[in-house]
């Protein structure tokens, strides 16, 4: 999965310094839109016909079973993985045309993207601020790593970090470039309670501060309850319910959203409304 990390942030160009920049964030565009997303395998359809946005600022949960297809959508937004059909734009550029300048702001993170274990986590931080050409990037760096609380490991191989500690380091990786689009699959999926509650209240205070939007994927519903704005609930790379995720059990008759996320999870397609096809 290194490879993820590599092939999206490879594709991420240095800035043109002199010139200024043609395409400055609008508030008027979501920071992400996803169009009628299609991905066939041979015999699988991986995604089908996938739909949403992400305004600014603003904290969207991709919810869904064990191959529902989140970590596909994530991959087909980052550029990775080529969609058989449909239509990716970040911050309104179309990344099929433009994926290295839509890509410039976005960044993310994933358990199963663990960073390079031969660098320091402080070279870590540089390297990724170089594919970035970050301006100042010394005190870029210094400055996330003491916000992630990395200080005394910044000498430290990556690979040598516990769990935690190697979250925490993706998690300041993830925010190098000050992304307006962050991709964060299960984030604080090793985190202990402590320190998952500390990440949660940090990445939601950038997305208010920066109006940075946020497609988070977790499997833990109270924490989505607490994190998200709004929740999509895939099922077979169909987005079958969307609302807000203190408001949807009540629609729809579940007691809390772990009861309804089960029951999609278990409901034959036919049986749950659909709504964003
Ligand atoms: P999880 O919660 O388990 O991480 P997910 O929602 O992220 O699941 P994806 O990894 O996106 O699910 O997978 C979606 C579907 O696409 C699954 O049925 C998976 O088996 C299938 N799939 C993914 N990659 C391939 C591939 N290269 N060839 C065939 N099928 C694939």
């Amino acid at each position: 999965m290194t490879d993820l990390i590599s092939n999206a942030e490879r594709v991420a160009p240095p800035p043109d310094r002199a010139a200024p920049r043609e395409h400055c964030a609008s508030p008027d565009r979501p920071a992400l839109r996803v169009v009628r997303l299609r991905k066939q395998y041979a015999g699988v359809t991986a995604l089908d016909e996938v739909s949403f946005a992400v305004g600014r600022g603003e904290i969207v949960g991709l919810l869904g079973p064990n191959g529902a297809g989140k970590t596909t959508t994530i991959n087909v937004i980052l550029g990775v993985l080529e969609a058989s059909s449909g239509h990716v734009s970040i911050d309104g550029i179309d990344i099929a045309r433009s994926r290295a300048r839509a890509l410039e702001r976005t960044n993310f993170a994933a358990v199963y993207a663990s960073l390079p274990g031969n660098l320091t986590v402080r070279q870590n931080l540089h390297f990724f601020g170089l594919l970035y050409a970050i301006d100042s990037l010394a005190a870029r760096v210094e400055e996330l790593l003491e916000e992630f609380d990395l200080g005394r490991l910044r000498d430290t191989r990556c690979g040598l970090l516990s769990s935690g500690e190697q979250t925490r380091a993706a998690l300041a990786k993830a925010l190098i470039n000050r992304p307006g689009l962050l991709l964060l699959d299960e984030p604080t999926a090793s985190l202990d309670p402590s320190a998952a509650q500390l990440i949660r209240a940090k990445i939601k205070g950038l997305a208010a501060r920066q109006r940075c939007g946020i497609l988070w994927t977790s499997h833990n519903m109270h924490e989505v309850q607490a994190v998200c704005d709004r929740v999509l609930l895939l099922s077979r790379g169909r987005v079958l319910l969307e609302g807000d995720p203190n408001t949807l059990p009540r629609e729809h008759g579940a007691s809390s959203l772990e009861e309804l996320f089960i029951r999609v999870a278990r409901e034959p397609l036919a049986a749950v409304p659909e709504v964003a096809r």
